[in-house]
Protein backbone atom coordinates (compact mmCIF):
# COMPACT_ATOMS: atom_id res chain seq x y z
CA UNK A 1 0.00 0.00 0.00
CA UNK A 2 2.98 2.59 0.92
CA UNK A 3 4.50 1.19 -2.71
CA UNK A 4 1.04 2.18 -4.35
CA UNK A 5 1.00 5.83 -2.77
CA UNK A 6 4.28 6.14 -3.65
CA UNK A 7 3.63 5.54 -7.09
CA UNK A 8 0.06 7.82 -7.05
CA UNK A 9 2.11 11.03 -6.35
CA UNK A 10 3.04 12.01 -9.47
CA UNK A 11 -0.11 11.42 -10.96
CA UNK A 12 -2.70 13.63 -12.13
CA UNK A 13 -4.82 15.11 -9.16
CA UNK A 14 -8.16 14.48 -10.73
CA UNK A 15 -11.34 12.79 -9.64
CA UNK A 16 -12.80 10.28 -10.99
CA UNK A 17 -15.36 11.95 -13.22
CA UNK A 18 -11.94 14.35 -14.59
CA UNK A 19 -12.23 17.79 -12.41
CA UNK A 20 -8.94 18.46 -11.28
CA UNK A 21 -7.73 19.79 -8.21
CA UNK A 22 -4.16 20.90 -7.71
CA UNK A 23 -2.51 19.58 -3.85
CA UNK A 24 0.17 21.49 -2.97
CA UNK A 25 2.41 21.21 -0.03
CA UNK A 26 2.77 23.76 3.43
CA UNK A 27 6.33 24.25 4.67
CA UNK A 28 8.02 26.02 7.35
CA UNK A 29 11.42 25.73 6.21
CA UNK A 30 13.66 26.43 3.02
CA UNK A 31 15.04 23.23 4.02
CA UNK A 32 12.20 20.86 3.23
CA UNK A 33 12.21 22.50 -0.25
CA UNK A 34 13.85 19.31 -1.67
CA UNK A 35 11.71 17.00 -0.48
CA UNK A 36 8.58 19.35 -1.98
CA UNK A 37 9.60 19.17 -5.23
CA UNK A 38 10.23 15.31 -5.10
CA UNK A 39 6.71 14.51 -3.27
CA UNK A 40 4.67 14.93 -5.93
CA UNK A 41 3.19 18.77 -4.82
CA UNK A 42 2.09 21.34 -7.86
CA UNK A 43 3.43 23.85 -5.40
CA UNK A 44 4.22 25.53 -2.58
CA UNK A 45 0.35 26.40 -1.11
CA UNK A 46 1.74 28.27 1.99
CA UNK A 47 5.15 29.27 3.47
CA UNK A 48 4.76 30.27 6.81
CA UNK A 49 7.69 32.79 7.11
CA UNK A 50 7.70 33.56 10.76
CA UNK A 51 9.83 30.46 11.45
CA UNK A 52 12.58 31.79 9.35
CA UNK A 53 11.77 35.06 10.76
CA UNK A 54 12.22 33.96 14.85
CA UNK A 55 15.24 32.21 13.65
CA UNK A 56 16.50 35.58 13.24
CA UNK A 57 13.95 38.98 14.01
CA UNK A 58 16.98 41.52 13.28
CA UNK A 59 17.71 39.75 9.94
CA UNK A 60 18.73 42.07 6.97
CA UNK A 61 16.90 41.91 3.83
CA UNK A 62 19.47 40.66 2.28
CA UNK A 63 19.37 37.59 4.61
CA UNK A 64 15.92 37.06 4.21
CA UNK A 65 16.23 37.79 0.28
CA UNK A 66 18.66 34.93 0.15
CA UNK A 67 16.55 32.47 2.29
CA UNK A 68 13.52 33.37 -0.13
CA UNK A 69 15.33 32.99 -3.14
CA UNK A 70 16.65 29.48 -2.11
CA UNK A 71 13.32 28.42 -1.85
CA UNK A 72 11.75 30.09 -4.89
CA UNK A 73 15.04 28.79 -6.79
CA UNK A 74 14.00 24.47 -6.10
CA UNK A 75 10.48 25.11 -6.86
CA UNK A 76 10.78 27.26 -9.93
CA UNK A 77 9.06 26.59 -12.60
CA UNK A 78 6.46 26.06 -9.45
CA UNK A 79 5.17 28.45 -7.23
CA UNK A 80 6.09 29.67 -3.82
CA UNK A 81 2.89 30.79 -1.71
CA UNK A 82 4.57 33.13 1.03
CA UNK A 83 2.81 34.25 3.61
CA UNK A 84 3.94 37.34 5.15
CA UNK A 85 4.30 37.32 8.82
CA UNK A 86 1.73 35.74 11.35
CA UNK A 87 3.00 36.66 14.14
CA UNK A 88 0.87 36.48 17.32
CA UNK A 89 -1.76 34.67 18.67
CA UNK A 90 -0.12 31.31 19.49
CA UNK A 91 3.36 32.47 17.70
CA UNK A 92 4.79 34.85 19.99
CA UNK A 93 7.82 37.28 19.75
CA UNK A 94 9.44 38.34 22.83
CA UNK A 95 10.81 41.60 20.96
CA UNK A 96 7.68 42.59 19.02
CA UNK A 97 5.22 41.84 22.11
CA UNK A 98 6.01 44.34 24.61
CA UNK A 99 3.46 44.03 26.79
CA UNK A 100 0.96 40.66 27.37
CA UNK A 101 -2.40 40.31 25.58
CA UNK A 102 -5.38 39.10 27.61
CA UNK A 103 -6.63 37.92 24.70
CA UNK A 104 -3.53 37.14 22.52
CA UNK A 105 -5.28 35.24 19.39
CA UNK A 106 -7.84 38.26 19.59
CA UNK A 107 -5.06 40.75 19.60
CA UNK A 108 -2.35 41.81 17.88
CA UNK A 109 -1.54 39.46 15.08
CA UNK A 110 -0.68 38.94 11.11
CA UNK A 111 -1.46 41.95 9.38
CA UNK A 112 -1.96 44.25 12.07
CA UNK A 113 1.71 43.36 13.06
CA UNK A 114 3.06 44.17 9.65
CA UNK A 115 0.69 46.97 9.00
CA UNK A 116 1.85 48.68 12.50
CA UNK A 117 5.52 47.80 11.88
CA UNK A 118 5.50 49.14 8.54
CA UNK A 119 9.94 49.19 8.28
CA UNK A 120 9.81 45.43 8.95
CA UNK A 121 7.34 44.66 6.50
CA UNK A 122 8.81 46.70 4.14
CA UNK A 123 11.74 44.95 4.72
CA UNK A 124 9.83 41.44 4.10
CA UNK A 125 8.35 42.51 1.06
CA UNK A 126 10.85 43.57 -0.27
CA UNK A 127 12.84 40.67 0.04
CA UNK A 128 9.71 38.60 -1.20
CA UNK A 129 10.19 40.72 -4.44
CA UNK A 130 13.67 40.20 -4.97
CA UNK A 131 13.23 36.72 -4.99
CA UNK A 132 10.69 37.12 -7.02
CA UNK A 133 13.53 37.78 -10.24
CA UNK A 134 14.15 34.05 -9.59
CA UNK A 135 10.76 32.24 -10.01
CA UNK A 136 6.45 32.55 -9.58
CA UNK A 137 5.74 33.67 -6.41
CA UNK A 138 2.48 34.25 -4.59
CA UNK A 139 2.58 36.93 -1.29
CA UNK A 140 -0.65 36.24 1.24
CA UNK A 141 -1.52 38.09 3.83
CA UNK A 142 -3.03 36.55 7.24
CA UNK A 143 -5.40 37.05 9.48
CA UNK A 144 -7.28 39.60 7.15
CA UNK A 145 -10.35 41.02 8.58
CA UNK A 146 -11.68 43.60 5.74
CA UNK A 147 -10.46 44.74 2.43
CA UNK A 148 -9.20 47.62 3.66
CA UNK A 149 -6.05 46.11 5.38
CA UNK A 150 -5.44 44.28 1.59
CA UNK A 151 -5.35 47.61 -0.12
CA UNK A 152 -3.07 49.03 2.44
CA UNK A 153 -0.68 45.97 2.04
CA UNK A 154 -0.84 46.25 -1.71
CA UNK A 155 0.07 49.79 -1.37
CA UNK A 156 3.03 49.26 0.24
CA UNK A 157 3.96 46.49 -1.93
CA UNK A 158 4.01 49.07 -4.84
CA UNK A 159 5.85 51.21 -2.62
CA UNK A 160 8.50 48.27 -2.31
CA UNK A 161 8.71 47.73 -6.09
CA UNK A 162 9.05 51.46 -6.87
CA UNK A 163 11.83 51.54 -5.18
CA UNK A 164 13.52 48.22 -6.30
CA UNK A 165 13.15 49.03 -9.70
CA UNK A 166 14.62 52.69 -8.98
CA UNK A 167 17.57 50.62 -7.34
CA UNK A 168 18.56 48.85 -10.44
CA UNK A 169 17.22 45.01 -9.28
CA UNK A 170 16.13 42.98 -11.81
CA UNK A 171 12.43 42.96 -12.02
CA UNK A 172 10.15 40.19 -10.40
CA UNK A 173 8.49 37.42 -12.63
CA UNK A 174 4.95 36.41 -11.90
CA UNK A 175 3.45 37.77 -8.28
CA UNK A 176 0.49 36.62 -7.54
CA UNK A 177 -1.73 38.24 -4.35
CA UNK A 178 -3.64 36.43 -1.60
CA UNK A 179 -5.48 36.89 1.23
CA UNK A 180 -5.88 34.74 3.81
CA UNK A 181 -9.58 34.17 4.69
CA UNK A 182 -9.35 32.62 8.44
CA UNK A 183 -11.97 35.53 9.98
CA UNK A 184 -15.45 35.31 9.80
CA UNK A 185 -15.35 39.10 8.82
CA UNK A 186 -13.60 37.89 5.68
CA UNK A 187 -15.46 35.27 4.55
CA UNK A 188 -19.11 37.10 4.53
CA UNK A 189 -17.04 39.91 2.76
CA UNK A 190 -15.05 37.41 0.53
CA UNK A 191 -17.25 39.72 -2.95
CA UNK A 192 -15.33 42.64 -1.44
CA UNK A 193 -11.75 41.34 -0.80
CA UNK A 194 -11.70 39.34 -3.76
CA UNK A 195 -11.82 42.52 -6.56
CA UNK A 196 -8.36 43.50 -4.80
CA UNK A 197 -6.54 39.93 -4.99
CA UNK A 198 -5.72 36.86 -7.76
CA UNK A 199 -6.46 33.81 -5.24
CA UNK A 200 -7.94 33.29 -1.22
CA UNK A 201 -6.36 30.86 1.17
CA UNK A 202 -9.01 29.23 3.65
CA UNK A 203 -6.97 29.42 6.74
CA UNK A 204 -9.29 26.84 8.38
CA UNK A 205 -7.23 26.24 11.86
CA UNK A 206 -8.47 29.91 12.68
CA UNK A 207 -11.39 30.13 10.68
CA UNK A 208 -12.70 27.18 12.52
CA UNK A 209 -11.70 28.93 16.11
CA UNK A 210 -13.27 32.17 15.23
CA UNK A 211 -16.17 31.12 14.26
CA UNK A 212 -16.90 28.44 16.55
CA UNK A 213 -15.34 30.69 19.77
CA UNK A 214 -13.48 27.95 20.25
CA UNK A 215 -9.50 28.17 21.38
CA UNK A 216 -7.67 26.02 18.61
CA UNK A 217 -5.37 25.08 21.78
CA UNK A 218 -7.52 25.09 24.75
CA UNK A 219 -8.10 21.21 25.66
CA UNK A 220 -10.94 21.27 27.53
CA UNK A 221 -12.76 23.00 24.64
CA UNK A 222 -11.11 20.43 21.84
CA UNK A 223 -14.32 18.53 21.85
CA UNK A 224 -16.22 21.84 20.19
CA UNK A 225 -13.55 22.32 17.64
CA UNK A 226 -15.50 20.67 15.04
CA UNK A 227 -14.29 21.70 11.05
CA UNK A 228 -17.64 20.05 9.53
CA UNK A 229 -19.67 22.42 11.90
CA UNK A 230 -22.12 23.70 9.42
CA UNK A 231 -21.27 27.66 10.10
CA UNK A 232 -17.57 26.48 8.93
CA UNK A 233 -19.34 25.05 5.51
CA UNK A 234 -21.44 28.07 4.89
CA UNK A 235 -18.46 30.15 5.05
CA UNK A 236 -16.40 28.17 3.10
CA UNK A 237 -19.28 28.42 0.58
CA UNK A 238 -19.23 31.93 0.55
CA UNK A 239 -15.65 32.16 -0.16
CA UNK A 240 -16.08 29.78 -3.00
CA UNK A 241 -18.85 31.51 -4.01
CA UNK A 242 -17.29 34.86 -4.03
CA UNK A 243 -14.04 33.45 -5.82
CA UNK A 244 -15.70 32.26 -8.47
CA UNK A 245 -17.87 35.47 -9.50
CA UNK A 246 -14.94 37.42 -9.53
CA UNK A 247 -12.59 34.21 -11.01
CA UNK A 248 -10.13 33.61 -8.70
CA UNK A 249 -8.87 30.88 -6.98
CA UNK A 250 -9.32 29.37 -3.63
CA UNK A 251 -7.16 26.76 -1.98
CA UNK A 252 -7.29 25.35 1.82
CA UNK A 253 -4.47 25.43 3.78
CA UNK A 254 -5.92 24.24 7.55
CA UNK A 255 -5.26 20.90 8.79
CA UNK A 256 -8.85 20.03 8.13
CA UNK A 257 -7.41 19.60 4.54
CA UNK A 258 -5.32 16.56 5.22
CA UNK A 259 -8.12 15.16 6.37
CA UNK A 260 -9.42 12.25 3.88
CA UNK A 261 -12.68 11.95 5.47
CA UNK A 262 -13.45 15.43 5.31
CA UNK A 263 -12.74 15.71 1.56
CA UNK A 264 -15.77 14.23 0.18
CA UNK A 265 -17.30 17.68 1.68
CA UNK A 266 -14.31 20.20 0.65
CA UNK A 267 -14.39 18.81 -2.93
CA UNK A 268 -18.20 19.04 -3.13
CA UNK A 269 -17.52 22.75 -1.62
CA UNK A 270 -15.58 23.28 -5.01
CA UNK A 271 -12.25 24.16 -3.98
CA UNK A 272 -9.72 24.36 -6.66
CA UNK A 273 -6.63 23.96 -4.54
CA UNK A 274 -5.39 21.66 -1.42
CA UNK A 275 -2.62 22.35 0.43
CA UNK A 276 -1.38 20.39 3.08
CA UNK A 277 2.14 19.08 4.45
CA UNK A 278 4.66 17.25 2.16
CA UNK A 279 4.24 13.85 4.21
CA UNK A 280 0.10 13.99 3.14
CA UNK A 281 0.50 14.98 -0.49
CA UNK A 282 0.15 11.18 -1.96
CA UNK A 283 -2.29 10.08 0.58
CA UNK A 284 -4.53 13.29 -0.28
CA UNK A 285 -3.90 12.55 -4.06
CA UNK A 286 -4.90 8.89 -3.91
CA UNK A 287 -8.14 10.19 -2.23
CA UNK A 288 -8.83 12.50 -4.92
CA UNK A 289 -8.24 10.13 -7.03
CA UNK A 290 -10.48 7.84 -6.19
CA UNK A 291 -14.13 10.33 -5.70
CA UNK A 292 -16.50 11.26 -7.72
CA UNK A 293 -16.98 15.23 -7.51
CA UNK A 294 -20.61 15.22 -8.73
CA UNK A 295 -21.34 12.51 -5.98
CA UNK A 296 -19.16 14.76 -3.44
CA UNK A 297 -21.48 17.87 -4.44
CA UNK A 298 -24.73 15.50 -3.94
CA UNK A 299 -23.12 14.88 -0.37
CA UNK A 300 -23.15 18.84 0.20
CA UNK A 301 -27.00 19.05 -0.76
CA UNK A 302 -27.88 16.10 1.88
CA UNK A 303 -25.77 18.16 4.56
CA UNK A 304 -27.79 21.39 3.84
CA UNK A 305 -30.48 20.96 6.95
CA UNK A 306 -28.23 19.09 9.18
CA UNK A 307 -27.10 20.75 12.07
CA UNK A 308 -25.00 18.59 13.67
CA UNK A 309 -21.18 18.62 13.19
CA UNK A 310 -20.81 14.93 13.81
CA UNK A 311 -24.12 13.99 11.17
CA UNK A 312 -22.46 16.00 8.75
CA UNK A 313 -18.96 14.32 9.16
CA UNK A 314 -20.52 11.02 9.30
CA UNK A 315 -21.85 11.46 5.58
CA UNK A 316 -18.22 12.44 4.57
CA UNK A 317 -16.85 9.67 6.07
CA UNK A 318 -19.03 6.94 4.48
CA UNK A 319 -18.09 8.16 1.13
CA UNK A 320 -14.64 8.66 1.90
CA UNK A 321 -14.72 4.56 3.43
CA UNK A 322 -17.01 3.07 0.53
CA UNK A 323 -14.24 5.10 -2.22
CA UNK A 324 -10.78 4.56 -0.83
C1 LIG B 1 -4.80 28.32 9.41
O1 LIG B 1 -5.14 29.18 10.22
O2 LIG B 1 -5.54 27.42 9.02
C2 LIG B 1 -3.44 28.34 8.82
C3 LIG B 1 -3.17 27.62 7.75
O3 LIG B 1 -2.50 29.10 9.39
P1 LIG B 1 -1.85 28.88 10.84
O4 LIG B 1 -2.16 27.46 11.27
O5 LIG B 1 -0.40 29.16 10.67
O6 LIG B 1 -2.54 29.91 11.67
MG1 LIG C 1 -4.05 30.96 10.60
Amino acid sequence: REDALHETRHQPSVTLDGMAIQVCANAEFVEEMGDIRDSGAANVGLFRTEFLYLEDPEGTEDWLADNYTRAVKIIAPGQVIFRTLDIGGDKVDEQLASEQEPNPFLGWRGIRVSLGRRDMFKRQLRALLRAAAQGPIGIMFPMVSDVGEVRAAKELLDECANELSAEGYPPPQQVEIGAMIEIPSAALTADLIATEVDFFSLGTNDLVQYTLAVDRLNERVADLYSPTHPAVLRLIALTVEAARRAGIRVCICGEMAADVEVLPLLIGLGLDEISVSTGQIARVKHAIRKLNASECRSIIDACRHLGCPKEILGLSRDMAHEMY
